[in-house]
């Protein structure tokens, strides 16, 4: 069997003992005669796993009872929609920080349902790193204060989190959930597409604080309202059943690993591997101030385009894929999320400084 080391920001790479177990159990779920993609979403069997994804998540992220869990369609972009509408009070407003595309990208859409601020962005230096946040331009009186704890696109994390007092704290967690130890009693709402870190696209993952709660407006559509699909467990329609079946086995798998404490330190770890290359080097470039490097998607340059191109190319010759950056910057980018193995990673920091000896 041919398996490569998958760089890709997303869908990305899943924990091969999460693929073994669906594929063993594809055709025959545990004796139902059935495959878990061909279950009702009422049956007994799928509740099962829906519950039990759900306590997991719930375990390795130390989420207490009063933090509602959903398993919802529409990807991050559709949250970007559900938040100002399940949030933002009549006339009432928001603040963002406009620290990549997709916080971008959330804002602008959060416009459409009310009055947004932006209150810091780091859009003029394309976003090589978090943008300075000042406390005195926060809104006390916002209906939530908005962030993107990791920059997929440009590779920056956010070092630390703001302070935001009572104003509950909103986070697009989409490339960084479940790789690092997050408080979640920091944050009002936690949102992650699952594809990047926890399992196959489809399924989005929503974590919401019950207080927040009942405030939805009421173009909100159903299936993006939060109080909702609370009351009907996710399933006021067809969640998306094979998805979460596979979150969960990857979640398992997360477990295996000493659960996120554990994969921390592998990321940490990781990370630095292919920096430490970086910075010991004159050829490549990494654009991200050091303190906002993110330890999910490093981002870097060669000397020229055609190096990029060349390495690139080079590297998938070696069965180290999808390392093209983002068409909004250019360059290298690997992405290094949880399942990304550190055989990999060694790979990569090995064949890294290999191109460097053959094109300097
Ligand atoms: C990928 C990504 C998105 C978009 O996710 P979809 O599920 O495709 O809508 C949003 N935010 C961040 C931080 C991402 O990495």
């Amino acid at each position: 069997m041919y398996r490569v080391y998958n760089f890709g920001a997303g869908p990305s790479t899943m924990p091969e003992a999460a693929l073994e177990t669906a594929a063993r159990e594809m055709m025959d779920y545990r004796g139902s005669g059935m495959s878990v993609m061909e279950m009702s979403h009422r049956s007994k069997a799928y509740q099962d796993i829906f519950d039990e994804t759900e306590a997991l998540l719930r375990e390795l992220m130390r989420i207490p009872d009063s933090y509602s869990v959903l398993f919802l369609q529409g990807g991050a972009t559709g949250q970007f929609a559900a938040i100002p509408m399940n949030l933002l009070s009549e006339g009432g407003s928001a603040d963002y920080v406009d620290s990549g595309n997709f916080a971008h990208g959330a804002m602008v859409e959060a416009k459409k349902y009310g009055e947004i601020r932006c209150v810091a962005s780091s859009k003029d230096v394309n976003y090589i790193r978090i943008p300075e946040l000042d406390v005195a331009q926060f809104n006390p009186n916002a209906d939530y204060f908005y962030i993107t704890t990791n920059n997929t696109i440009f590779g920056t994390r956010y070092a630390e989190l703001p302070e935001t007092g009572n104003v509950p704290l909103v986070a697009d967690m989409s490339s960084n959930i479940l790789s690092e130890v997050f408080d979640i009693n920091r944050f009002g709402v936690a949102y992650a597409g699952a594809q990047k870190n926890v399992g196959p696209a489809g399924l989005t993952i929503v974590i919401v604080r019950k207080d927040l709660l009942g405030h939805a407006k009421s173009i909100c559509p159903k299936v993006l309202d939060w109080t909702i699909m609370t009351e009907k467990g996710s399933m006021l329609n067809t969640p998306p059943t094979y998805a979460i079946y596979m979150a969960g086995l990857c979640m398992k798998w997360l477990k295996e690993q000493g659960g996120v404490e554990g994969i921390e330190k592998v990321n940490i770890e990781k990370a630095n591997m292919l920096y430490d290359v970086l910075d010991d080097s004159d050829f490549y470039r990494a654009p991200v101030e050091k303190k906002y490097r993110s330890r999910m998607n490093v981002t870097f340059t060669t000397p020229s385009k055609e190096l990029d191109a060349a390495f690139v190319k080079a590297a998938a010759n070696e069965g180290l894929v999808s390392l093209k950056g983002h068409r909004l910057v250019g360059g290298i980018r690997a992405s290094i999320y949880n399942a990304m193995p550190v055989e990999g990673v060694k790979k990569l920091a090995e064949f890294m400084k290999k191109f460097e000896v053959e094109n300097k």
